[in-house]
């Protein structure tokens, strides 16, 4: 059975979708106005987990994920930029995409956006005026916190503390200081749509109601997004869609934790703040082995919990997923003998294997330790039992450290067992099939086997790649003919022939390397 840590109410549910078989799920997407950053790739894979866990589960996800495309930040991005707002949103909903599919996340069922759902959007706020839970102040429409009863049941706040703990600055036209804006009347020059109360947008929470609703109708299973949304992102959506149909609106509440770095909030300020694209620059591996890695990093915390990114961290994850490349390296050579040994008919058959759960598998773990690899394999992870192990961790709540664990054993056991056995290529074929069918559910273990172990050997400096205090980034200096060019041209600028070093660095540019001189006199490049 399925549970989830549902923050509606506080403990582990038992998940049963409203209708059997199919889950309906919204994830609050993106705000374009700017780069996707580490905590948005981690909200991206937790869920994208989440999503591939339920479909392996048998279940037909619809899953809904939404971009934010008119918001206050895209205005003012649009004036720093001096571009249209248009053109903000549709450059950083490109990136967005981009980084997505560099990390290996899939898309969504439905990827709807605010400004193409206005008439829903304005038809919601008509609702909630009509039903006189909503008020109008000089063509901006408030939400009325206070005519919402059940206000603060997912932040488990109580409104009276809300209030006393509310900023100073007390719009004197709100009737309650919590109360939020549905609908804000535009100021010439900024986006607007036509509606009753005048030319205005809409306010961010009302956009995800409008669109959750209705692309999965009233009330649906899972509501997502990090933590720092529920209030009071999800809490004002659930006031304003529960006061609008009377019915209940999401069943689950599911919430991702924070990324820190280095032990610190990340935040533009303090200066250490990795976009995606950053990353992926900062270990230029094949793309595909890169985001393995940062997909490793992210699940080996639990989904909830805070985690803390450092490039030790990473480093790790690439060790550590080097290790299973080796292993899957090994067991793609030949056997020694014809045949071999038979690994799949040692398996014990347990008839009851589905009620194998997590304290099996502490047991299994402790049992590693001491007996050998051929015992270990026979007596507990026989193949169905690590399937079956896999979806025990995964039923509870998504434990991916503890699926990574079950990997981790699984590697030991079958290193140990092609040191003492000359395994047969059907036994080769099924763990590796085993790694890969369930590597799928996270998104590992999915790169070719030969790719990934020339690309580490490619690759290997990029490791080296050091973190610069405030978070700059060190461009990597991997290629030596690159390295021997700049040099080249340096040594002409000294010497100040500076039509060689021109032409040097017209050759780069042509090879798409981009030179930057530093103050200290130093020279990096990046493509
Ligand atoms: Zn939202």
């Amino acid at each position: 059975m399925l549970k989830i840590f549902n923050t509606l109410t506080g403990r582990k549910d038992p998940f049963e979708p409203l209708v059997p078989g199919q889950v309906r799920m919204y994830v609050c997407g993106v705000t374009v106005y700017d780069y996707s950053h580490l905590g948005h790739a981690r909200s991206a894979i937790v869920f994208d987990v989440i999503r591939r866990y339920l479909e392996y589960r048998g279940y037909d996800v619809k899953f809904v994920k939404n971009f934010t495309d008119v918001d206050d930040k895209i205005i003012n991005r649009a004036q720093e930029l001096s571009l249209p707002w248009q053109a903000v949103t549709a450059r950083y909903i490109d990136a967005y995409y981009r980084d997505m599919g560099r990390l290996g996340v899939c898309p969504a069922t439905v990827e709807p956006k605010a400004t193409e759902h206005m008439e829903e959007i304005i038809r919601l706020i008509r609702t909630l005026v009509e039903k006189g839970v909503a008020y109008l102040v000089n063509g901006d429409i408030y939400f009325e916190v206070q005519k919402y009863p059940a206000y603060g049941r997912l932040s488990k706040r109580k409104l009276d503390e809300l209030q006393a703990g509310a900023r100073v600055e007390v719009d004197e036209r709100k009737h309650n200081p919590m109360d939020f804006a549905l609908w804000k009347s535009s100021k010439p020059g900024e986006p607007a749509w036509q509606s009753p109360w005048g030319p205005g947008r809409p306010g961010w929470h009302i956009e995800c109601s409008a669109m959750s609703m209705k692309h999965l109708g009233d009330t649906f299973d899972i509501h997502g997004g990090g933590q720092d949304l529920i209030f009071p992102h999800h809490e004002n959506e659930i006031a304003q869609s529960c006061s609008a149909t009377g019915k209940e609106f999401a069943r689950y509440w599911v919430h991702n934790g924070f990324v820190q770095i280095n032990q610190e909030k990340m935040s533009k300020s303090l200066g250490n703040f990795f976009t995606i694209r950053e990353i992926f620059e900062k270990f230029p591996s094949s793309e595909p082995v890169t985001a393995e890695v940062i997909r490793y990093f992210l699940l080996s915390s639990h989904y909830r919990s805070p985690m803390d990114f450092s490039d030790q961290a990473l480093k790790e994850a690439k060790r550590t997923l080097d290790g299973f490349y080796d292993l899957f390296l090994r067991l793609e050579e030949s056997p020694r003998s014809e045949g071999g040994w038979d690994f799949t008919l040692t398996f014990e058959k347990r008839d009851k294997s589905d009620d194998l759960n997590k304290s099996d598998f502490a047991e299994s773990l402790k049992r590693a330790e001491n007996i050998t690899a051929e015992e270990y394999v026979g007596r507990a992870i026989a193949q169905k039992h690590f399937y079956t192990l896999f979806r025990g961790v995964m039923d509870d709540d998504f434990d991916t450290p503890s699926a990574m664990a079950l990997f981790q054993v699984l590697r030991h056991v079958v290193n140990q067992l092609l040191s003492e056995k000359d395994l047969s290529r059907m036994s080769r074929d099924e763990i590796r099939n085993a790694f890969l069918s369930l590597g799928q559910v996270l998104g590992l273990f999915q790169v070719p086997v030969k790719d990934w172990v020339f690309g580490r050997k490619l690759h290997k400096v990029n490791l080296e790649a050091e973190l610069k205090p405030k978070g700059e980034l060190a461009y990597i200096q991997m290629n030596p003919a690159i390295d021997q060019l700049v040099e080249e041209r340096n040594e002409a600028r000294r010497r100040k022939d500076f039509a060689k070093a021109d032409a040097i660095r017209k050759k780069l540019e042509e090879q798409g390397i981009i030179l930057e001189d530093r103050p200290d006199g130093t020279t990096r490049w990046k493509r």
